[in-house]
């Protein structure tokens, strides 16, 4: 892009707000997240109205609510957990409840919970990455070698790339197609299978998201749709995707969620274990070292931020998280801080300090592998080029794309960079 358009775009740029963030970015007072942070919210509609963290004044959702939690009685939580698992617990020692996970410090304490301290019969199932780090993959085998029996779903990979790389093309988004099959996957697992619970780790509104009506129950939204026709995969209708890219119903089906009539008539609980007991992210990384055969960290700290314990199994992450930064100025390490501070693991200065150090960090070491796996070899599907022209990709067209994504109210660009105009 040349500078004298950009710098002319600076200010026809300066009213507008992509993506319906809030105008003005605001910092919560306790935990530095920022007003600007998404909320989740299913994946399968129109992503253009997106809505964000609350904030009262300067104080997020997620820290009110951490407030909120000091006067849970737990005692009486964990006394609704054992009467729920006494619901679903088999009588003859099949498989009662679904536990969705990677084998990640998270999944894998609830899972060993469940099993060795409430003797239920957990069944976990995995909707596989990307791209596998190598400790993403051991820590899988990890879980499975620690007593887990795992089901595995991984989607036909020449579909999934087409599918993450429209997705990253339209919505600057090369996650996508891989949460659509990690939030449709599970629910469709248990009723394939007739295990009427599943029990997830920590349910989103613990960290932001609203909670107006917080309950053991995990928002049947996020993975239930009325009719899949109305449903978009990367921003396009599924027609479309059958027609263009010539895809079958079993090429899409990881991506299409249940319909709300199959999930009510399968009667699935789907319930997430941070409601019954105190949740704390570092301590469940402990709990998994201690109870686990080889669980293993990612080798470096990953890209953009400072831990080596969270969202560690896919090279996609790297990706991921730097668009999050471009589209709403937040990088991994605003996630991990955030949680680390209302978790009490770091102080608001060190959580400062870290931001300033690692927000932002451009995910290199794995760019050259993951801009392979995003272009597209025309003799291998060759329908992709219905939809967009050039099917290969590299780091230009990735920083291409990453220019379109950044919306005016957060970007400026002087001297040849860009900048945050409200950095922290
Ligand atoms: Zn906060």
């Amino acid at each position: 892009m040349d500078k004298k358009n950009i710098n002319k775009n600076n200010q026809e740029r300066n009213s507008k707000v992509l993506y319906n963030l809030p105008k003005e970015v605001i910092y919560c007072r306790e935990c530095l997240m920022s007003n600007q942070r998404p909320n989740m919210q299913p994946e399968h509609y129109n992503d253009d109205n997106k809505t964000t963290t609350k904030f009262t004044k300067d104080l997020c959702d997620a820290c009110k609510w951490n407030k909120e939690k000091e006067n849970i009685d737990w005692k009486e939580r964990e006394h609704k957990l054992r009467k729920l698992l006494d619901k679903y617990r088999s009588r003859n020692g099949s498989y009662d409840v679904v536990v969705p996970g990677s084998g990640g410090k998270d999944s894998f304490y609830v899972w060993h919970i469940l099993k060795k301290k409430y003797n239920m019969n957990p069944i976990t199932c995995t909707f596989a990455p990307h791209i596998y780090t190598k400790w993403g993959s051991k820590n899988l085998y990890n879980w499975i070698d620690s007593g887990c029996s795992n089901y595995l779903f991984t989607s036909d990979n020449r579909v999934h790339r087409m599918i993450t790389r429209l997705a990253t093309e339209k919505l600057f988004h090369p996650y996508q197609g891989w949460v659509l099959g990690q939030k449709n996957f599970p629910v469709k697992f248990a009723a394939m299978k007739k295990i009427p619970f599943i029990m997830y780790g920590e349910n989103p509104a613990e960290y932001g998201n609203p909670h107006d009506v917080y309950s053991d129950e995990m928002n049947k939204e996020w993975f239930v749709c009325d009719d899949p026709e109305d449903i978009l995969i990367a921003g396009y209708e599924i027609k479309k995707l059958r027609k263009d890219l010539k895809l079958s119903e079993a090429e899409l089906e990881p991506y299409i969620p249940i319909t709300s009539k199959d999930y009510d008539e399968a009667k699935i609980k789907y319930s997430a274990f941070s409601y019954f007991i105190p949740w704390h992210p570092q301590g469940n990384y402990y709990y998994t070292v201690e109870n686990s055969k080889n669980f293993t960290l990612s080798e470096d700290r990953s890209t953009g931020t400072y831990t080596r314990y969270s969202s560690i199994d896919d090279k996609m992450d790297d990706l991921f998280y730097y668009t999050c930064f471009i589209k709403f100025g937040l990088g991994k390490v605003h996630y991990d801080v955030a949680q680390e501070i209302r978790s009490g693991d770091i102080t608001i200065e060190e959580g400062k300090k870290l931001i300033r150090k690692y927000n932002g960090e451009y995910p290199k070491r794995w760019i050259k592998e993951l801009c392979e796996y995003l272009s597209i070899n025309p003799n291998e599907s060759p329908e992709l080029k219905n939809i967009i022209k050039d099917t290969s990709f590299d780091e230009v067209r990735f920083n291409e794309l990453a220019d379109k994504a950044r919306s005016p109210h957060l970007w400026d660009y002087e001297n040849g960079k860009w900048k945050l105009k409200h950095p922290l």
